[in-house]
């Protein structure tokens, strides 16, 4: 498994590749949509929205511009008021907390789980005040949340829950998919999502009525009918080209999901196996209520040399770059030590967990597309680094 994988490079993601796959039925939709002369909110996106519901098995989904105004409009329609606190994890995008502080609201960082790096129900709890009003939790990497906990203490708490689902489409967590357990689930279809449109996309899903006509009053300036304005609102519309895309994308998702499982047996098994004396690697740990669909295969690294973490991720992340093996580093700073958060007085030590992952995590290529010898080029290069 060495001198024939020695001099493949493998990138961290190839769009190409998934797009020669559905090019021609792709080609055809975007050029019935430019002649239909129907450009946005039109029939694409209302049999998307269904046809996503039902994939998904809830009862409303409602398409958007992008995966950070699904958030922001979830807010809005949950009634999130300035003043308010959110809890959030300091180990995501920052569109997560984004969202509360442009609500207005206020963001409390709750630390996350070192083996799933998502959000740890006990440190939901700690938080928790007379001012909290909602949970946004986000199945990162492609692992859903502890759900049954976290609406636990949703309900003892009257808390209102958004799950942030950017990078978890398609994952289930005890047969139900991750996003529909929650008062609202939001989605992001931005190209490096596993499943992507070909520009921004985003969504909303909930189970309740009553919320799906907010939404979709909220997305269109605060209007069920038109030129009649209730409440503050934004223009965040999906269009049809990006629904019709979406549409075909919809029916490979399962399998494109399973296969990415299949090449994280691949990298479980081979890094089980590998012995390097300068460091150690810690593969992605898996709940037993959740699938795992691996938008991220994301290791982390130990090292065993007076080098720091950090410092030894670093290195090896550099090295396999020499060898054109392309990985990434999802989060290198958290969010509460961002500057946009730092006014907000946390110290490290207050969310050691989060730390740790942005000292030691590193993601590796993982997409459907790749096959087993690139695999196999990656791990070539950490055996010899
Ligand atoms: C990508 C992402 C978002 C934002 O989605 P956009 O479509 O880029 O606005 C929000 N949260 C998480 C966890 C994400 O990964």
């Amino acid at each position: 498994m060495s001198s024939n994988t020695a001099n493949k490079s493998v990138s961290l993601l190839d769009l190409k590749a998934q797009y020669k796959q559905i090019q021609t039925e792709v080609e055809q939709a975007v050029i019935d949509v430019l002649r239909s002369g129907y450009y946005v909110l039109g029939p694409n996106v209302h049999a998307f929205e269904k046809e996503a519901a039902e994939f998904l098995n809830t009862k409303h989904a409602i398409g958007c511009a992008n995966g950070s105004d699904a958030l922001y409009i979830a807010l809005l329609a949950l009634d999130i008021k300035p003043e308010d606190e959110v809890i959030v994890p300091p180990f995501t995008y920052v569109a997560t907390a984004e969202a509360v502080t442009q609500a207005g609201a206020k963001p409390v960082f709750a630390d996350i789980n070192l083996d799933t790096f998502n959000i740890d129900p006990k440190e939901i709890e700690k938080k928790i005040t007379t001012k909290t009003k909602a949970i946004i939790v986000v199945h990162l990497y492609g692992q859903a949340c502890q759900m049954d906990e976290i609406m636990a203490l949703a309900r003892k708490h009257n808390l209102k829950v958004i799950e942030d689902t950017a990078q978890a489409f398609g994952t289930t967590y005890q047969n139900q998919s991750a996003g529909t357990i929650a008062d609202i689930g939001t989605y992001s279809f931005y190209p490096t999502k596993n499943l992507s449109c070909a520009g921004d996309g985003g969504m909303m899903t909930t189970n309740s009525d009553e919320l799906n006509e907010r939404l979709r009053k909220i997305r269109a300036h605060g209007s069920s009918v038109r030129y009649y304005h209730d409440e503050l609102g934004v223009n965040s519309r999906l269009d049809e080209i990006q629904a019709a895309i979406l549409r075909i994308k919809l029916k490979h998702i399962a399998s494109w999901n399973a296969r990415r499982g299949e090449l994280a047996e691949i990298y479980n098994k081979a890094f089980s196996e590998l012995d390097h004396k300068d460091f150690g690697i810690i593969t992605p740990t898996k709940i037993p209520e959740s699938n795992h669909i691996y938008h991220q295969y994301s290791i982390k690294i130990k090292s065993k040399t007076s080098k720091s973490d950090r410092e030894t991720r670093d290195l090896v992340k550099d090295a396999l770059k020499h060898r054109s093996i392309a990985t990434e580093i999802y989060y290198p700073l958290a969010l509460h030590a961002q500057n946009i958060y730092k006014p907000l007085g946390y110290k490290d030590i207050d969310l050691p967990n989060s730390i740790k992952a942005t000292e030691s995590v590193l993601c590796l290529p993982i997409y459907p597309e790749l096959d087993e010898s690139d695999i196999e080029a990656v791990i070539d290069g950490f055996n010899q680094y």
